[in-house]
């Protein structure tokens, strides 16, 4: 989509700093971490919020958050799965996308 940070992302047009991408998906380093761990996964077809997706795609999304937390030693320690949607949850970039949050105790609830 014209004008979509992370479709820009998704296509290589804007770069970033790659954990996991495959066909469908793509997992970069968020460029104002939050924690010693912050990813963040959207797929490459838009969607402006997970109201919008399918079901199919959250489902593979969680497979592939499996995927990067183990690969990102963070599985067994723990995360948080972040999805900010809409205004009040204050939601800035209007592509779906989960955040993958850890490698510290996270507080809740968040600030
Ligand atoms: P949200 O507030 O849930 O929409 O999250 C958007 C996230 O995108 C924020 O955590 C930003 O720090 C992050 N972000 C914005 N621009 C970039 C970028 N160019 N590369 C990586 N992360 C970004």
């Amino acid at each position: 989509m014209e004008n979509c940070l992370f479709c820009r992302i998704a296509s290589g047009e804007i770069p970033s700093n790659k954990v996991y991408e495959d066909e469908k998906v793509l997992a970069f380093r968020d460029i104002d971490p939050q924690a010693p761990v912050h990813v963040l996964l959207i797929p490459k077809q838009h969607f402006n919020d997970i109201l919008e997706a399918d079901g199919e795609t959250i489902a593979y999304m969680h497979s592939v958050v499996k995927l990067i937390v183990k690969d990102l030693g963070i599985d067994e320690s723990g995360f948080r799965l972040v999805v900010n949607t809409g205004a009040d949850g204050m939601q800035s970039v209007k592509h779906l996308h989960m955040h993958i949050l850890g490698g510290r105790s996270m507080q809740w609830p968040p600030g």
